[in-house]
């Protein structure tokens, strides 16, 4: 049912906008505009069903709003997808009819990169709407997020090597990467400058190659990564990869990545807890990226000003693990309460 959602992932909004001309088919998920207006990314995907596409913009952008809280961001939540369109299509154009469906909510809604959008893309919306973000600029901070999204996701693994391994240092722990593109290209970077030691998977097999090469990593199907022996897993592809299936192979104790929506169901939080696996939530851990669009947008402080808010992560994360202690209950759990509390108009 469209109006039946439960109450916490009902939208504010929800608009299907579509240009024939280009073949714009997308959905801008507005789903709170409670501490402002409502900030996150653009994903063109190709995607089974129209019932698919919907499903993942409603989930996004509900994360959105939670990554947002927990990140003391002055902006809701809110997510776009494109249907890719079949075939050869003018890329401009078609970004240039998006744009205009973002510029027809007057601000209620800001875009950004995400899966299968670039940093040109959002540039070119540049000419029909402000509300956009994530576009690198001469002598200023700015554009792709991942970097700081993987630097997020970096400090949290840091930061649960030591307090749930006992590990004061990444040197010698074993990381599994399950997907190596944008953020977890930087990610198996910064791991590898801390001594860590890779077993990685993608289905770029030119990636797994470079791994490989540049960080001495272990490669392994994509079918075998979520359930190889490491002392961490890093999902940084596409979202429910921790699922009824997959949590019982896991062998990782902890989790800690950059890819939305990690649990296919809240149920599977609460499987992992009972495995003695600690996960850490996504929209806390992957926070960097909307961190810097978010300051780029408000056009605020700069590299070093960014890094260090991102680096605040780090204190989330320790923060959630004694909430989880003091609870008793599951680190998702706990986080979602969190974050709701945090759903408020800010003065
Ligand atoms: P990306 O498209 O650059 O990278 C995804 C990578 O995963 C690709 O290399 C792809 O080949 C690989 N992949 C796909 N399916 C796979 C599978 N089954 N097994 C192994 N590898 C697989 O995307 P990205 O920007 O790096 O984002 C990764 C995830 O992090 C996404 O879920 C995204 O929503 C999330 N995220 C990204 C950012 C950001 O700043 N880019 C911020 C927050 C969250």
């Amino acid at each position: 049912s469209l109006f039946g959602l439960p109450e916490q992932a009902a939208h504010e909004r929800v608009l299907l906008a579509t240009d024939p001309a280009t073949g714009l088919k997308a959905i801008l998920a507005v789903h709170s505009t409670a501490r402002g207006p409502a900030f996150g990314g653009c994903r063109l995907w190709h995607y089974e069903s129209e019932a698919a596409a919907l499903n993942d913009a409603l989930r996004l952008s509900q994360g959105m709003s939670l990554k947002n809280a927990l990140a003391d961001l002055p902006f809701g939540g809110g997510k776009a997808v494109i249907l890719k369109p079949e075939g050869a299509f003018d890329r401009p154009a078609l970004f240039a009819a998006f744009g205009r469906a973002v510029q027809s909510l007057n601000g209620a809604y800001i875009t950004a990169e995400d899966v299968g959008t670039t940093t040109a893309d959002m540039r070119g919306m540049q000419a029909v709407t402000p509300y956009v973000s994530g576009i690198p600029r001469e002598g200023a901070f700015g554009g792709d997020p991942s970097p700081k999204t993987a630097w997020g996701v970096f400090v949290s693994i840091q930061a649960g090597a030591r307090l749930v391994l006992g590990r004061s240092s990444l040197d010698g722990v074993r990381v599994a990467l399950q997907g190596l593109g944008a953020v977890g290209w930087h990610l198996a970077e910064f791991l590898h400058q801390a001594g860590a030691k890779l077993v990685v998977a993608d289905v770029d097999a030119a990636k797994v190659e470079r791994a490989v090469a540049q960080f001495g990593a272990t490669a392994v199907s994509v079918a075998d990564i979520l359930a190889v022996d490491v002392d961490v897993l890093a999902p940084c592809a596409l979202g429910a990869s921790l699922n009824e299936q997959t949590v019982p192979t896991l062998r990782a104790k902890l989790i800690a990545g950059a890819a939305n929506n990690q649990l296919a169901t809240p149920a599977d939080g609460d499987a992992l807890q009972r495995r003695g696996i600690c996960y850490l939530p996504d929209y806390l851990v992957n926070a960097g990226g909307i961190i810097s669009v978010a300051r780029e947008y408000r056009n605020e402080g700069e590299e070093k000003a960014v890094m260090a808010e991102v680096s605040k992560i780090a204190e989330r994360v320790e923060e959630l693990l004694q909430r989880v202690q003091a609870a008793d209950s599951t680190p998702a759990r706990v986080a979602d309460d969190w974050a709701r509390s945090k759903l408020v108009r800010l003065a």
